[in-house]
């Protein structure tokens, strides 16, 4: 089946100027990205913050331009269409924020909020647009009355489930959620996690997950690539990568995770500037497996479905299995067995 959403060595540079305007040079946030998503899959992009991966998503919603590479959607490369096509096309394809707070403009009731993208892209006939918004509402777990109200009177839960019932009502195909639970309390993360899972599956969409918390990309993810410094050091079905991790990276990056159960060196240093990345494997300043040619040669990602870009990890003693325990996954699980209750109106 042809993928939903096609990356091909996407490339974008952010320049960087000091205070008389002067340039000092660029940050390279992503560095020639290639990757697909199938239709229906969970793709969930990691790594620590400043890799790229909240970039990598605007980028594939084309919110930005790429200075290099395709994206296509469908087969259509975007880069081809005209603004007027593009506007068409983003109601195939959504954005949920991280924020709750910032998402949701201050000035519009909920239901104005929820109607805007319906009226747009025409989803409804007019006059029908509300009956719609109150459909949403409940399937998000909240009240159809709760339209009449203005985002101020809603915790910050309440706020995301409005934001994502703003981003499905149009009936996108591809949803893109940059930390969409990262700003919210343990628990109320469970239910959104849950609310989350539960549309993904009724309503077939490819979604992709842009998250630092390796918890909750475990529970819902098919798939996961691993970026560090603007590219994929890791890509594969999430069960092998969290079970049998390549990267020397992705295995420290699990390691640092209570509960995951992983033992790898820890990550020594800070990560390189993204203005000046390391010659040869980006990853060699903090690499304990490092050799000298890995200050030279840049790994390509290679490995078929569960690839890695590093020269030797086949050589590597085998990672310990990544085990769950009551500080990783089991404990989200527990939370959102707990909550599982996820009624109407009784959403926090
Ligand atoms: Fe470490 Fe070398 Fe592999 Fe890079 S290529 S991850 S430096 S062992």
């Amino acid at each position: 089946m042809s993928p939903l959403l096609e990356l091909r060595d996407l490339r974008k540079l952010f320049p960087v100027r000091d205070a008389l305007g002067r340039a000092q040079g660029a940050v390279r946030a992503v560095d020639g990205v290639s990757l697909s998503v199938a239709q229906g899959e969970v793709l969930a992009i990691v790594g620590e913050s400043g890799c790229g991966k909240s970039t990598l998503g605007r980028l594939a919603l084309r919110l930005i331009e790429p200075d290099a590479g395709e994206v296509r959607f469908g087969g259509e490369d975007l880069r081809g269409l005209s603004a007027a096509a593009l506007r068409a096309r983003r109601r195939d394809m959504q954005l949920i924020f991280q924020d709750p707070f910032a998402s949701l403009d201050p000035r519009m009731t909920v239901e104005a909020a929820i109607a805007e993208p319906l009226r747009l892209h025409k989803v409804v006939p007019r006059g029908q647009e509300a009956a719609r918004v109150a459909e949403w509402l409940e399937r998000v777990g909240l009240r159809a009355d709760h339209a009449r109200r203005w985002p101020h009177e809603f915790s910050g839960g309440q706020r995301q489930r409005i934001a994502i019932a703003r981003a499905l009502a149009s009936g996108p195909k591809l949803v893109i959620g940059d930390e969409p639970v990262s700003a919210l309390d343990v628990s109320i993360q469970a239910q959104v996690v849950n609310l989350l899972q539960g549309l993904i599956r009724d309503l077939g969409l490819t979604f992709v997950l842009i998250s630092h918390d390796l918890a909750v990309v475990r529970h819902i993810a098919d798939r996961v690539a691993v970026m560090y410094l603007g590219r994929i050091v890791e890509l594969g079905p999430a069960s092998q990568v969290f079970g049998a991790p390549k990267h020397p990276y992705t295995r420290a990056l699990l390691a640092a995770v209570p509960g995951q159960g992983a033992k790898a060196p820890p990550l020594a240093g800070d990560v390189p500037s993204p203005m000046a990345p390391p010659t040869g494997c980006r990853f060699h300043t903090r690499c304990t497996f490092a050799e000298a040619g890995c200050r030279e040669h840049d790994p390509a990602l290679r490995g078929g479905s569960h690839a890695a870009a590093c020269h030797v990890f086949e050589q590597l003693p085998p990672a310990p299995l990544a085990r769950e325990t009551e500080t990783g996954g089991d404990r989200l699980r527990r939370l959102q067995a707990f909550f599982s209750a996820d009624k109407p109106g009784a959403a926090a």
